[in-house]
């Protein structure tokens, strides 16, 4: 059962290991049928180059945007067992290659900063391979819970690294 009101969550995919342009197309299918959540969009893929260690191959990334009853603790339930069902081998690597990564982003307007749960994601607005999906699917005068409106944000970002994918 739903514990909470529809909301509108955000959320961040990214991969690059053994085909990762296939793993972020199945995960966006599964969040199609993920419980108790409606998929509303997605964005183009986008290829970007990795953050922190170079000797990694570049990433593929997508950011989507579903309705959902459950809360974000549950949300993230789903999305860490979805990680796993791609095979994620979490090998304590900072930002380390990965199969499968999926990043809630935003959760309604909510700001949420526990041991397990930050939100909005503390890294999103430094991340052009977050921003620019984002934009393709939200408003840009969203406003990102205590960062600033998506607009400006983009504004300030570096460029360069990323390529949107037909
Ligand atoms: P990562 O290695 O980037 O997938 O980070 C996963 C860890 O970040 C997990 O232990 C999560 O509990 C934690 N985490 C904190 N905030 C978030 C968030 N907004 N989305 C996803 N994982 C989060």
């Amino acid at each position: 059962m739903s514990s909470v009101d529809a909301v509108t969550a955000y959320i961040g995919l990214g991969s690059n290991l053994e085909d990762p342009r296939q793993q972020v197309q199945t995960a966006l299918q599964e969040l199609l049928v993920l419980s108790s959540s409606c998929l509303l969009n997605c964005s183009s893929l986008y290829k970007s180059r990795p953050v922190g260690p170079q000797h990694q191959p570049d990433y593929i990334n997508a950011v989507a945007t579903i309705l959902t009853t459950l809360d974000p603790y549950q949300l993230l339930d789903h999305l860490q067992a979805l990680e796993q069902v791609h095979g994620r081998v979490r090998d304590g690597e900072r930002w380390g290659p990965r199969t499968l990564d999926l990043d809630l982003l935003l959760y309604g307007d909510s700001m949420i900063n526990t041991p397990r749960l930050q939100i909005p994601h503390p890294e999103m607005v430094n991340r052009a391979f977050v921003l620019l999906p984002l934009s393709e699917i939200a408003p840009m005068e969203m406003e990102i819970p205590g960062k600033g409106v998506l607009k400006s944000l983009l504004e300030d970002l570096a460029e360069g690294g990323i390529e949107r994918l037909e």
